[in-house]
């Protein structure tokens, strides 16, 4: 304790009162403490504490020199401390020690100089404080922290710490997740990393100190969304909102998801939605329509032939043509219209919002127009026509079902008449569809009432405008709907098992008709009659040709029949077998709708043809169509170097007329020479014809 005569006026332990209290409180606080004088070091005071620290009492140690008060060892240790307090520089320090029995304590010293009024240094107070247990407390944390960021780098898993939000602290996987160094978020609140639409779920299960997993979107540096899967702990040994979350990239799973989703409502060779999917889709598109009061179309599409494409040329090929047609229908309407498929080479479209029927019916011609020309199929060029059939939202129904029904209904039409177009759905189109009973009834009583009649359409030599032929083409007279076409009962009635009393009569009449108009002096020409695969197949013909004949009395120079490409492609032996049969009766033999089957023309070579007719579909749009224009003057070269005579169906111009003749084409058969025409008309216009 400095006393009167050489401290100045604040030196502590001064004067009796306030020397007893000071020492009181010295001896009370749990800290070290004593004053040196400058610059000798002397002890003038020293707490109980820091006088038994240093093995003396507070008496016996005053006077002391600090090396003599703590001993050399000590002081060599602490004396650069001292020195720089000497300095007048406040100088803390914590130095770990060992009590004699062995104990570590880790003590902080403060060495704080005193000065006098003149800012002499007087002294040095010396505080220590035993920092033992704050020390291990923040050795414990830190060797925890050391493990959990040894935990945090051994895992795959991102793991981020927040408190109230703020991030303090993340691991390497982190970095990798999201693209961002640690320096760049930490600080920053964790919600601004989940995408907005997530955080209030973010900020629930945080604020609830919810610890069970959830999933939100993230967003990666970069800007792309992440889904992840957090699960958050809360920190026991820490204030409760500091957390400790784990977070999981689920991308691959969510992927799986989707693709799932996707597969349950997707046709999986196109990638269109599925019939489940459109209905969906449909019901949507109307309730939104009926809102607006708007309109919509349903286009309901069909390939035509394209099972034969499928027979012929297998399923590859078949599956290749039904991608590019997705295709082209997808390019072909706008990205809100829904295309998809439903199964086989049905596709429904749906115009989200057309303005009436000539919208409709433009996009209609439009993708007729895409699918129109040669498609390439394995290296192939094949052609397909579609048949549309369109409904009207709401002027035709209201319903999806409906909708689909009617459109449905319209694509039959648009196939009876003729293929390759489009119709829209009128009242009344539904009912054959909807009442096949009555349909099958009403032809076997045809069958029974003998309700045909066959219309003839002549065949003209290109060469001289000679009559070359006449096609007998059967038709229905239907009790309520007039004269109905073949293409409305001919595959309805092979379905029934209805066609060979039809072909067995079509057969007989052509020929007897042929042979009354002979016996006239008109027709000295063939009629070719038109056989379909499945009687081809089923029956005799040959044996029953030649009874016709006979009973006819037609002589078999004088008839030829007429054959899709499917026949010969199927059964091989047989067919072979049959058409020598026919052949060497004396009776030719016609490929009809040539080119719509897609075959190996191998077969052309081992069969007894006589003619090949190009099928309509080529011979429609040329010469304009440089597509058809190639495909008809490779079938007429083909017709030629095989020695099989060359037919154009459905020509209706002079320019067709034309084209054909420059080609070399032998015959043609449509409008501009005559359509079909009944017996009174053909009876006319046979007399009328002059070539
Ligand atoms: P097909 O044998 O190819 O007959 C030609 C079809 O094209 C006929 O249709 C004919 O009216 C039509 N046509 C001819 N020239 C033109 C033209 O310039 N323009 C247009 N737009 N069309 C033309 P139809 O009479 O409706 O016959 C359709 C198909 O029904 C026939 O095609 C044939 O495959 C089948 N068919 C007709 N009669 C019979 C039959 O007695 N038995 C069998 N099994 N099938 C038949
Ligand atoms: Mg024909
Ligand atoms: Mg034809």
């Amino acid at each position: 304790m400095p006393d009167a005569n050489n401290t100045a006026a604040n030196a502590p332990g001064q004067g009796g009162a306030s020397d007893a209290l000071l020492r009181l409180i010295a001896d009370s606080v749990p800290a070290l403490m004593a004053y040196f004088d400058v610059p000798q070091l002397r002890c003038r005071f020293a707490n109980q504490g820091y006088a038994a620290y240093n093995g003396h009492s507070t008496d016996s140690i005053l006077g002391l020199t600090v090396q003599e008060a703590i001993g050399d060892k000590a002081w060599a240790a602490i004396e650069p401390h001292v020195e720089r307090s000497m300095q007048g520089e406040h100088v803390k320090y914590t130095r770990e020690q060992t009590l004699p029995n062995g104990e570590a304590r880790m003590i902080e010293v403060n060495l704080i100089p005193h000065f006098d009024g003149n800012a002499h240094q007087q002294g040095s107070f010396v505080l220590i404080t035993d920092i033992t247990e704050r020390w291990r407390a923040e050795r414990t944390v830190r060797q925890s922290e050391e493990r959990m960021r040894k935990f945090t780098e051994a895992t795959e898993e991102a793991i981020v710490f927040h408190r109230d939000g703020i991030i303090t602290d993340g691991n390497e996987a982190l970095t990798r997740l999201t693209g961002y160094a640690l320096a760049e978020v930490s600080g920053l609140s964790i919600f601004n990393f989940i995408s907005p639409e997530w955080r209030t779920v973010a900020l629930d299960y945080t604020r609830s100190g919810r610890e069970d997993p959830y999933e939100v979107t993230i967003r990666h540096k970069d800007g792309h969304a992440i889904p992840v899967e957090v699960v958050g702990k809360t920190m026991p040994l820490h204030h409760a909102d500091y957390r400790i979350v784990v977070v999981r990239d689920i991308t691959a799973r969510k992927q799986a998801q989707e693709r799932e989703a996707f597969i349950a409502l997707h046709d999986p060779l196109t990638q269109l939605p599925n019939r489940h999917f459109l209905m969906e889709q449909l019901s949507q598109v109307l309730s939104l329509a009926r809102r607006r009061h708007g309109r919509v179309a349903v286009l309901f599409v069909n390939l035509d032939h394209f099972k034969t494409v499928n027979d012929s040329l297998g399923h590859h090929a078949g599956d290749q043509l039904l991608c590019n047609v997705a295709e082209r229908l997808r390019q072909g309407v706008r990205d809100a219209d829904v295309v998809a498929r439903l199964g086989g080479d049905e596709f429904v479209v749906v115009l989200t919002d057309v303005q009436g029927q000539d919208d409709a019916a433009r996009v209609a011609d439009k993708l007729l127009a895409s699918m129109h020309g040669a498609l390439t199929v394995d290296q192939l060029p094949l052609t397909i026509s579609p048949s549309i059939g369109i409904s009207l939202f709401p002027e035709h129904a209201a319903t999806s079902d409906a909708l689909l029904r009617c459109a449905d209904a319209a694509m039959h039409h648009a196939k009876d008449s003729g293929r390759g177009n489009r119709q829209f759905y009128a009242p009344g189109m539904d009912a054959g569809g909807i009442d096949v009973l009555r349909h099958e009834r009403q032809l076997r009583d045809a069958i029974q009432t003998n309700a045909f009649v066959l219309h003839y359409q002549p065949q003209m030599c290109l060469a001289d405008g000679s009559l070359k032929g006449l096609e007998a083409l059967v038709r229905w007279q239907h009790p309520e709907r007039g004269l109905v076409g073949p293409d409305e009962f001919i595959t309805f009635s092979e379905s029934r098992g209805l066609i060979t009393p039809i072909g067995r009569w079509v057969m007989r009449e052509a020929c007897r008709q042929l042979k009354t108009w002979q016996d006239q002096g008109l027709a000295m020409v063939p009629v070719a009659v038109n056989l379909s695969a499945l009687e081809f197949r089923q029956r005799d013909v040959a044996g029953e040709i030649a009874a016709v004949l006979r009973d006819t009395g037609l002589a078999p120079e004088f008839l030829e029949i007429e054959l899709t490409e499917s026949v010969l492609m199927h059964q091989t032996g047989d067919v072979l077998n049959t058409l020598n049969a026919i052949k060497s009766l004396g009776v030719g033999i016609s490929i009809d709708d040539f080119g719509t089957g897609y075959s190996s023309l191998a077969y052309l070579k081992r069969y007894p043809i006589d003619k090949l007719k190009i099928d309509r579909s080529f011979v429609v749009d040329t010469p304009g169509s440089a597509d058809d224009v190639a495909i008809v003057t490779a079938i007429v070269q083909m017709g030629r170097s095989l020695q099989i005579m060359t037919v154009a169906e459905g020509v209706e111009t002079p320019a067709q007329v034309d084209f054909l003749a420059g080609l070399g084409c032998d015959m043609i058969q449509g409008r501009v020479v005559s359509m079909p025409m009944d017996i009174p008309d053909a009876q006319r216009w046979l007399l009328e014809f002059k070539p």
